[in-house]
């Protein structure tokens, strides 16, 4: 099995450059899914307070740390990893936002998810207008000071919200997670991020499915003789970004998963640069509060 390669971010903990999304994914198929994709060669899952499948994902994580093999199946599979082979990202939900508040939030994210630590802790939305981000992010510093999240972000933060919590910050955060795929390439804010030593990861990765169907990705899939999202998460692999695409069988976590023994070379890459469009499946965030 091969595993994903992986990027440091800027604190130096290192991150699966692939990893497996869990939002919509139904409370009760979280674990049998993270097994799913454990077995696959997935060690990096993104799940949030919102999607309200944290415990099933400490089902099959959580109870991997304790290593009696009882969690979601496998329990070889189990017995082979630690928990410090795993990289778990959770997230802090809008109604929770504020010092006090978060650090409750957190402290039943984690409880819920059956954890000691969580690899990453991120603000889900900057929901500006309630102008609490910044109190929020002071407390997810705590916690990162506390030794209780290995590295600390932001999700669909734009960049007047990074400016805005870089004047008061005290730790550059490590990610921001924002909706990215080729309708949507956010070259801005991948800039920024290069200029800031923030790691872009890219959320709704295939468009929600829908970019599976663009012609270009179906040229591109005929070509390389891969499937279209197969296409479409190799170009976020060279492209720099760290991905996390969710699916629903066993067979697509697996299929996701394989995009390691190919490359699309300067054609494929620049086919891809041209299906920019400016198209959002997901909210933007200046209007969620
Ligand atoms: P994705 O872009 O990952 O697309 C998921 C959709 O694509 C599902 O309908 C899935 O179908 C389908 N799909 C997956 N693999 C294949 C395949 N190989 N062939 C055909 N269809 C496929 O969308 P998400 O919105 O789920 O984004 C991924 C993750 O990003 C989320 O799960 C979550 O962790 C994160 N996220 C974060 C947000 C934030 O605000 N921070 C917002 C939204 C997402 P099926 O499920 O039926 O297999």
């Amino acid at each position: 099995m091969r595993i994903s390669p992986r990027l440091t971010l800027n604190n130096g903990v290192m991150v699966d450059r692939l990893g497996f999304g869990l939002y919509k994914v139904p409370p009760a198929d979280a674990a049998g899914l993270v097994t799913a994709a454990l077995e696959a060669g997935y060690r990096h899952f993104d799940t949030a307070a919102m999607y309200g499948n944290e415990t099933g994902v400490g089902k099959a994580v959580g109870a991997l740390s304790a290593f009696d093999g009882s969690a979601g199946g496998s329990g070889e599979l189990h017995r082979a990893l630690a928990r410090e082979d795993l990289f778990v990202t959770t997230k802090l939900w809008n109604d929770d936002q504020g010092y006090d508040a978060t650090l409750r939030a957190f402290d039943a994210s984690i409880s819920r998810l059956g954890l000691a630590y969580v690899d990453l802790y991120l603000i889900h939305w900057p929901c500006a207008k309630r102008g609490l981000f910044t109190e929020s992010y002071r407390a997810l510093e705590t916690l990162y000071r506390e030794g209780r999240v290995r590295a600390i972000g932001v999700s669909n933060f734009q960049p007047a919200h990074l400016e805005r919590l870089l004047q008061s910050a005290e730790v550059v955060p490590a990610v921001n997670q924002i909706e990215l795929h080729p309708w949507l390439q956010q070259a801005e804010l991948r800039a920024l991020h290069a200029s800031l030593g923030i790691t872009t990861e890219a959320w709704s990765p295939l468009g929600r499915g829908q970019v599976l169907q663009d012609p270009v990705v179906l040229e591109l899939s005929a070509a390389h003789r891969r499937s279209a999202a197969q296409i479409i998460l190799r170009w976020h692999l060279e492209v720099g970004n760290v991905v996390i695409p969710k699916a629903s069988s066993s067979g697509r976590i697996r299929e996701n998963h394989d995009i390691f023994g190919f490359s699309l070379g300067t054609a494929g890459l620049d086919a891809l640069a041209g299906l920019e469009r400016g198209f959002r499946t997901g909210s933007n965030p200046d209007n969620v509060n």
